[in-house]
């Protein structure tokens, strides 16, 4: 028996080092790949672990357990890149059902015996866990787009969300000085489950990774109370990890947008702007065709490249590792400027770069690119637009004003690759796309740069 014990101590002590080690290694291309690893390894020593302890009852219920999660789990971890965010979400909603059914058994199991502090650590756990469940699943909703993605408002919203919480929170402390108050429990679950509905309401499609991130704290919180509740370390850290990591990506996701927690929970942003955009439609653009856009850049020294959502949508990435191969064959000196928030989610354009083997050398981040992007003798734009919008520099008015960009309209020459004139993630209008510098290049991204490679590499050259 304490061989056991001592058995499942050490393998939980080996797992919370790979968790560590594992987000250590994330934080880099280079070792992502063994972070990647070092996580999924440290969650099968952790489930290991549990299979070990004496304390369960049935293996029957765990085996059917097992397969559930893993008929669920399969389908999940196949989505489209581009799909990652919801899916993410949804992993959330997972973990924090899960969490808000432990907190619930353990409380009927223990009540009315439960100190003042299990109690407090009790519904924190509750709280969370329920508003993480339904605020993941209407975020994962809205960004799926089976649910409206713009904010719905209303006079009053603020103070009425503040005072759901504030109402759940009452409820947690009278069960914390009478917790044999058993008829309320319910209400602690209840009204955080509405409150989780309300909290989404009002939030943009655009801010929905912001606040999926938020969501991700959250979840990691509660499972960190859930550990203090089942006395279980590994939990402790594994919630803490999670629950600051998903803080940090929040912080960091905020700032590469310019934007407050605030704003992005109580701002509104992600409104279609339908008359920015009906005005767009009006304005006049210029456009090349691949032919003339492989002469411009097989003369250039310097390109810079510029990803976006688009490419991801694309699924251009290797398509784009064949161009930057022509051209570099060619002496141009060829970057990629990568925009912390380019696509959906953090890092998403390091991921598909990094998929189709193109060095991680010449990734170069935002600040360093703008650095010199004025010496480019072409920007290459593919799938970008809010990223790249000058309105988040010069029109105070923006939804994304002081936001930071990818400066690609100071370059000599501007291609911008999009299959319309229909704007980016915010709805708002690209003045880029009307520069005197700029031509487009309307198509699917890869479609447009398989034919720029063509031209490049002496293809047919007709059109
Ligand atoms: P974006 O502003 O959403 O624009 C993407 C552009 O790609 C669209 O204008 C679209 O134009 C084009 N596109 C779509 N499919 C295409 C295809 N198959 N071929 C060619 N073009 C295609 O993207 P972004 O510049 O990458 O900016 C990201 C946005 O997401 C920002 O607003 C950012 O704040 C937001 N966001 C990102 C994160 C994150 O973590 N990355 C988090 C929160 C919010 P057409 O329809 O005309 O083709």
């Amino acid at each position: 028996m304490i061989f056991s014990e001592n058995l499942i101590e050490v393998t939980y002590i080996i797992a919370t080092a790979l968790f560590i080690l594992s987000l250590k290694w994330l934080s880099s291309p280079t070792t992502a790949r063994r972070g990647v690893w070092a996580g999924e390894l440290g969650m099968a020593l952790a489930i290991c672990g549990t299979l070990l302890y004496r304390g369960i009852v049935d293996y029957k219920l765990v085996a059917i357990g097992l397969v559930l999660g893993a008929i669920i789990g399969v389908p999940l971890g196949k989505v489209a890149m581009t799909a990652v965010p919801q899916r993410t979400a949804l992993s959330h909603a997972f973990g924090a059902l899960c969490v808000t059914l432990v907190g619930t058994s353990e409380f009927y199991l223990r009540a009315p015996d439960i100190t003042p502090l299990m109690m407090a650590v009790l519904s924190m756990e509750v709280i969370l866990g329920s508003l993480t469940f339904t605020g993941s699943l209407m975020a994962a909703g809205k960004l799926q787009e089976v649910l409206p993605q713009r904010p719905i408002t209303y006079k009053g919203q603020n103070f009425v969300n503040l005072g759901t919480l504030a109402l759940a929170i009452g409820v947690a402390v009278i069960l914390v000085m009478h917790p044999d108050q058993v008829k309320l429990f319910p209400a602690l679950i209840f009204i955080p489950l509405v409150f989780g509905v309300m909290l989404i309401i009002p939030i943009g499609g655009a801010d929905m990774p912001t606040v999926i991130s938020l969501l991700n704290s959250y979840a990691g919180l509660s499972a960190a109370a859930m550990g203090f509740v089942l006395n279980s370390k590994l939990l402790i850290i594994a919630g803490a990890l999670d629950g600051s990591s998903g803080f940090i990506l929040s912080v960091i996701m905020s700032k590469a947008m310019n934007r407050s927690f605030t704003n992005v929970l109580f701002g509104g942003f992600g409104q279609i702007q339908s008359a920015a955009a009906g005005e767009q439609e009006a304005k006049p653009v210029k456009s090349a065709t691949a032919e003339e856009a492989a002469s411009i850049l097989s003369a250039a020294s310097r390109v810079a490249i510029v990803p976006g959502y688009g490419m991801a949508v694309a699924q251009a990435q290797h398509k784009v590792r064949e161009l930057y191969d022509a051209l570099s064959k060619r002496g141009v000196d060829v970057r990629f400027g990568i925009h912390p928030v380019a696509g959906r989610m953090p890092g998403h354009m390091n991921v598909l770069l990094a998929e189709a083997d193109i060095p991680y050398t010449d990734l170069v981040e935002m600040d360093d690119i703008n650095h010199d992007i004025a010496q480019a003798d072409v920007a290459l734009v593919v799938g970008a637009n809010d990223v790249v919008n000058p309105a988040a520099k010069t029109d105070q008015s923006s939804p994304i004003y002081g936001m930071p960009i990818i400066e690609a309209d100071k370059a000599r020459t501007v291609f911008a690759i999009k299959r319309s004139k229909n704007p980016g993630f915010a709805g708002i209008d690209n003045e880029l796309y009307f520069s005197d510098r700029t031509w487009m290049l309307f198509g699917d991204a890869k479609a447009v740069i398989g034919e720029l490679v063509k031209e490049l590499s002496g293809g047919s050259g007709m059109h």
